[in-house]
């Protein structure tokens, strides 16, 4: 099932590409990861799997006319006119595709985070924010192509404000926050150069993308976009039993992950390669554990796309 207008790319007839995949599917089904950094060629897919990805997630339940697409069943991630409405009123809401923003390079930290507008609070006493792409991108995903480019501290707020899951803006003594989570995904080009090691340290999983270079791989990647490209409709419905295949394993994967346990040993081998590695603070070991944590679902997750292949 999908709300979107435009017929999307199906994820499971992206070719090969195995590990951009899995950690796209890992971070979707826990958002906690901390995002994942795809660095490679162009024309590799990396855009196109991120929307497909989204497309392939159920339609979320968002709170009609909330500027955040609030999820009406989870009270304490409410925003504030919801909460405050939810008091005297049964909140109305309806089915939305999940979003995928673009991140554009350039972009001011007033339309990354909102804006507040001073003057009106100031002349009417008004808190009048006008809400940015972060308010956009709750619930769905965040994509900033060639994240190299971007300043180095956008990409710390993102990283900060998707850790967290609510954005917080302060101006003046006036201060908004609403509901900010979501699923970053980064991706670099090796033509813009290396990348920078603050990125790489911040992002939870990172993995690299390559052009195909065997034969048949690249001949299927071919054929099934040039048969996309001819009958969308056609290649979408074609490929609609893989994607209700995978999408139902995505969700069975969400709900498990709280009731997941991880041995001991795992925590343990998880925090001795970090000691050993001498990274700073624990953000590390965390990050492993919730990706070793997917890892448990990994063989079920393959078994569902080689049912799909
Ligand atoms: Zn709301």
């Amino acid at each position: 099932m999908t709300l979107t207008a435009r017929p999307v790319f199906p994820f499971s007839a992206i070719v090969a590409q195995e590990e951009m995949k899995l950690a796209m599917i890992a971070a979707a089904v826990d958002p906690a990861i901390g995002g994942v950094l795809v660095f490679g060629d162009r024309g590799t897919g990396k855009s196109t799997a991120v929307r497909a990805l989204a497309a392939l997630l159920p339609p979320m339940n968002a709170v009609t006319g909330c500027r955040y697409s609030c999820d009406p069943e989870v009270s304490d991630a409410l925003c504030e006119d919801c909460r405050t409405r939810a008091k005297t009123e049964t909140l109305k809401h309806k089915l939305v595709p999940v979003p995928v923003v673009d991140m554009p390079l350039g972009v001011t930290e007033d339309r990354v985070v909102g804006a507040l507008d001073l003057e009106r609070a100031l002349s009417q006493g008004v808190k009048a924010f006008e809400p940015g792409l972060l308010a956009r991108a709750n619930r769905g995903f965040l994509y900033i192509d060639e994240v190299n480019l971007l300043e180095d501290h956008l990409v710390d707020l993102l990283i900060d404000v998707a850790a967290s899951g609510e954005n917080v803006v302060e101006r003046e003594g006036l201060s908004v926050r609403h509901p900010a989570r979501f699923v970053l995904v980064g991706s670099g080009n090796p033509e813009e150069g290396e990348l920078r090691p603050q990125l790489l340290d911040r992002f939870g999983l990172s993995v690299e993308v390559k052009t195909p270079t065997e034969l048949t791989e690249r001949i299927e990647v071919i054929k099934r976009r040039d048969e996309f490209e001819r009958d969308k409709a056609a290649f979408v419905l074609k490929w609609k039993k893989s994607e209700d295949a995978l999408r139902r394993k995505i969700v069975a994967a969400r709900k498990r992950l709280a009731v997941i346990e991880l041995p001991d040993a795992v925590l343990e081998s998880a925090t001795k390669l970090c000691m050993h590695l001498g990274t700073d603070g624990l953000r590390a070991e965390l990050t492993l554990i919730r990706a070793a944590r997917f890892a448990f679902f990994k063989s079920w997750i393959s078994s569902a796309r080689s049912s799909i292949e």
